[in-house]
């Protein structure tokens, strides 16, 4: 495994600027396995050596996967001047490793977010040429039928002229809502276009009502975390991606 310099792996770690890092050093603050140190800027290994930091030993990860249950009303974004964010629901000992959602979901959409800080892992997830499967669930105003499951099976024309993959509808349930149908679907896609389970349906002349997703490629969202609330990935989840 590689070693790094100790102020880079405080600093990544939310201990502080470089300079801080070189003062706390300096002032005895920082032990690496059991010994103070007073150059921040040796090699260490961060996964073998043992750093203490005012008292308190540092559990070093280069990189964090959280699972979060996505609630309506943030946004998916890592900054944002009006709306809170997804990262804003994270505590800070987490944010501290700069993890970013993989993917977009909007504003009012819930479900399945991954969050992490593996640039690589991001990308092959979202990359277009993959093809990740997504599975959301959704309440559609209307009379979700065959026609329209024939439909997506085929590709339909969003708005912008764009023709969808193939994506596979599955009709749940029907209710009635006010003299109005509402069908529960399940809608698996295969690419990521902006709105798209929202386009797609407004293509067949129905609107997405309540969106949730559900999946993403191998990774089903936990539905026993209450909304707003995130997990770090198993052991086996974070296999299953790999
Ligand atoms: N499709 C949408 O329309 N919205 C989402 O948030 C995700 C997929």
């Amino acid at each position: 495994r590689k070693t790094q310099r100790l102020d880079k792996i405080l600093g990544h770690l939310g201990y502080g600027s470089r300079s801080d890092i070189k003062k706390s050093v300096k002032q005895g603050a920082v032990l690496v396995n059991g010994k103070v140190v007073k150059d921040s800027g040796i090699q260490v290994d961060p996964y073998q050596d043992v750093i203490e930091f005012g008292g308190d030993t540092i559990r070093y990860r280069e990189y964090v996967y959280f699972m979060l249950h996505k609630p309506q009303g943030v946004v998916s974004a890592t900054e944002d001047l009006r709306d809170r964010t997804v990262l804003d629901l994270l505590a800070p000992d987490d944010r501290v490793f700069d993890p970013f959602p993989v993917g977009r979901l909007d504003k009012d959409t819930e479900g399945l977010l991954l969050l992490t800080n593996d640039g690589q892992l991001a990308h092959d997830l979202l990359s277009p040429r993959k093809h990740v499967p997504k599975t959301y669930f959704a309440h559609v105003a209307g009379d979700v039928g065959e026609a329209d499951i024939e439909q997506f099976a085929k590709g339909v024309t969003l708005d912008d002229g764009y023709v969808t993959m193939p994506a596979e509808l599955i009709v749940k349930e029907k209710q009635q809502r006010q003299g109005q149908v509402i069908s529960h679907i399940l809608l698996t896609i295969h690419e990521g276009k902006f709105h798209q389970v929202k386009r797609m349906f407004e293509s067949v002349d129905k609107k997405v009502v309540y969106l949730k997703r559900m999946s993403m490629g191998p990774l089903q969202l936990d539905e026993s975390l209450p909304l707003g609330e995130y997990r770090e990935l198993t052991e086996e989840e974070l296999l299953s991606l790999q």
